[in-house]
């Protein structure tokens, strides 16, 4: 059957798993790490490095270096959270041509679908190594709490890597469904995720023969670790402001190091009360001499100074609890999720608010990944085994006359689901409206809310205002697809669209940017095939030279003997010739050559 890849995208980190024998597990990458940085670089010389390797450079590339590209994600220019990346980053965030954001590495803007696809093509990359063939289709997790926009950007993402997506599904649900595998019992869980950069909270049920309902969720897509680090940051500059009178984050270099340190300090406070920050040669002070940085931070400060993120978390599950009618007692269990679970205080507050210690069999950096894996074989096998039920994560409906965002399908509706709903023209003879379709919680001010789509039912009978029926009916499938229908319920005149959201980029940006990437494959393919045949030809080298001094006393009283010798030293240099021209074809027939010449000097030697 067809290997299907379930990847966690992370803001942070990112991880990928699969189904091998009826068990899920994650793939290591070549460092034998189980996650990987979601970190893109872009070298002086214009390499890309992704991972691990664009992390280590980080710092002295810093400019050049995207992290937390999914917090920018399908999300518009205008939109505060990208104000406020722009004003915090240490890469440049740019506007793109349809009101999207690119990011600005070397001289080159990329979407932010097309740095997701990197991080993703490292995925699948990955998972090809591990199992020996071509990966053409995931499953991909986002945040329960992503807005179409953002679903179908992550969809873009995923195409641009080469991927089929055959599905986008939550986080939290993935989370579930990894809790739930091998538990047969039916529960009610709540799955609390806080990551690199955002928080969800999901209550499900788990019921009998593997159906998995999602009962409510809600979260916050700015809300994360990166919140935590920077407000070490904060700590960090203002104490070194007073003492210096020197703002840090005037220089990129060290705001990138104290993010680092920041990072570091935070993950260190999990495990001991008290850590080092020690940055020398932070900054040079206005008479050039060089500035270091050095503080102690121990776990209490860290806990006061990010208490309102954790609280706003806690208050965030309150109110889901509210809305999904649960009383905490209902929930039998805690599955914890997401890098930011470490920290002792979140697992406190977590355990102080549900009144129950959370669940500790679940790995929180790989538990998403995992589920995913779970889901994409379970939709390419034919054994109806698994029935997912997850929610709409926002409100939708459409926009009436005086900006009121009249809701048509709730929030934590079940999908799939319809639902309808009747309207009258507002104005005399009127023939024709304007059907505003709509995605968010904002009912007050529906110019908050998400726009997903408009469409223009027009030839209606021409009556006194009010006079006038149209029906609006909204429909979301199994996938998240939005269809509205509005029909005139006297003439049966009907209008519909399918919404597709937007990921602020066109289609043929997208075909565009799939060349790309595949040209980048082909080029990394071919790469790395030459430097293993380069590895090979220096290691053939090295054994025929090491052998020559003993072959040629032996042999050098024969013609035969003396042309063998010619020929190997002419052969290793045309080797050498080969390698620094790059040429892959040249240097595959010398190595045959070479192996031939190996093996005779080696019979050469032993019968010597
Ligand atoms: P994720 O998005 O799930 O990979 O979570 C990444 C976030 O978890 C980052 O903000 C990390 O700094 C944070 N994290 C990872 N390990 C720890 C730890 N031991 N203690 C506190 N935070 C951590």
């Amino acid at each position: 059957m067809e290997k299907v890849i379930g990847i966690d995208l992370g803001t942070t980190n990112s991880c990928v798993a699969i189904l091998e024998n009826g068990s899920p597990v994650v793939i290591p990458n070549r460092g034998g790490y189980k996650t990987t940085p979601s970190m893109v670089g872009i070298t002086e010389a214009g390499k890309r490095l992704v991972g691990h390797i664009a992390k280590r450079q980080a710092i002295t590339n810093a400019e050049n270096t995207v992290f937390a590209a999914k917090r920018l994600i399908g999300r518009k220019w205008t939109s505060p959270q990208v104000k406020n990346a722009v004003a915090t980053s240490s890469y440049r965030i740019v506007e793109g041509p349809h009101q999207d954001v690119r990011i600005k590495l070397r001289d080159k803007d990329y979407s932010v679908p097309e740095v997701s696809a990197m991080v993703l093509q490292e995925m699948r990359v990955i998972a090809e190594d591990y199992l020996g063939q071509p990966v053409s289709k995931a499953v991909i997790t986002v945040p329960a709490y992503f807005n179409d926009n953002q679903r179908q950007a992550t969809r873009d993402a995923g195409e641009i890597a080469g991927l089929d997506v055959i599905r986008i599904i939550n986080e939290p649900t993935a989370a579930a469904l990894s809790y739930g595998f091998d538990r047969k019992e039916p529960r009610t869980i709540a799955v609390y995720d806080l990551g690199g950069g955002t928080f969800d909270i999901s209550v499900l049920e788990i019921g009998e023969h593997g159906v998995f309902k999602v009962v409510a969720t809600a979260g916050d897509t700015f809300l994360g670790g990166e919140d935590f680090d920077a407000r070490i940051i904060d700590w960090l500059v203002t104490g070194f402001q007073k003492e210096h009178n020197i703002d840090l984050r005037q220089d990129r270099m060290a705001l990138q190091r104290l993010k680092d340190a920041a990072e570091k300090a935070k993950c260190e406070l999990s495990g001991v009360r008290e850590t080092e920050i020690n940055l020398p040669f932070i900054i040079s002070s206005g008479k050039n001499e060089a500035l270091h940085l050095q503080r102690s931070l121990n776990r209490s400060t860290l806990e006061e100074l990010c208490a309102d993120l954790v609280e706003r978390t806690v208050d965030i599950c309150r109110q889901t609890l509210e809305d999904a009618s649960l009383e905490k007692k209902e929930v039998e269990e805690v599955v914890l999720v997401g890098g930011m679970t470490r920290m002792p205080k979140i697992q406190a507050e977590v355990q102080a608010f549900f009144e129950r210690e959370p669940c500790k069999g679940v790995h929180p950096d790989e538990v998403v990944a995992l589920g995913a894996a779970i889901q994409a074989a379970a939709l390419v096998s034919d054994k109806q085994e698994m029935i997912l039920l997850d929610v709409t994560p926002h409100a939708l409906g459409i926009l009436t006359i005086g900006n009121q965002f009249e809701e048509l399908i709730p929030q934590n509706t079940t999908v799939p689901t319809t639902r309808n709903k009747i309207f009258t023209t507002s104005r005399d003879h009127q023939t024709a409206v304007k059907i505003l379709v709509m995605q968010g919680d904002s009912k007050a001010s529906a110019e908050d809310n998400e726009i997903l789509g408009e469409f223009v039912l027009t030839g209606l009978r021409r009556a006194p205002k009010g006079q006038v029926e149209i029906e609006v009916t909204f429909e979301i499938n199994a996938d998240g697809i939005v269809s509205v229908l509005a029909k005139d319920l006297e003439t049966g005149l009907e209008q519909s669209i399918q919404v597709t959201a937007s990921s602020g980029l066109t289609r043929d940006e997208v075909k565009a940017m799939i060349d790309n990437a595949q040209d980048y494959m082909v080029e990394r393919r071919s790469s790395e095939e030459f430097e293993e045949i380069r590895q090979e030809a220096v290691k053939l080298s090295v054994e025929i030279e090491r052998l020559l001094p003993q072959v040629e006393q032996i042999v050098a009283t024969s013609d035969f003997g003396r042309d063998a010798i010619d020929k190997a030293k002419a052969i290793v240099g045309k080797a050498k010739i080969s390698i620094e021209r790059k040429n892959i074809g040249e240097l595959k027939e010398h190595l045959e050559q070479m192996s031939r010449t190996l093996r005779m000097f080696k019979g050469v030697v032993a019968k010597g």
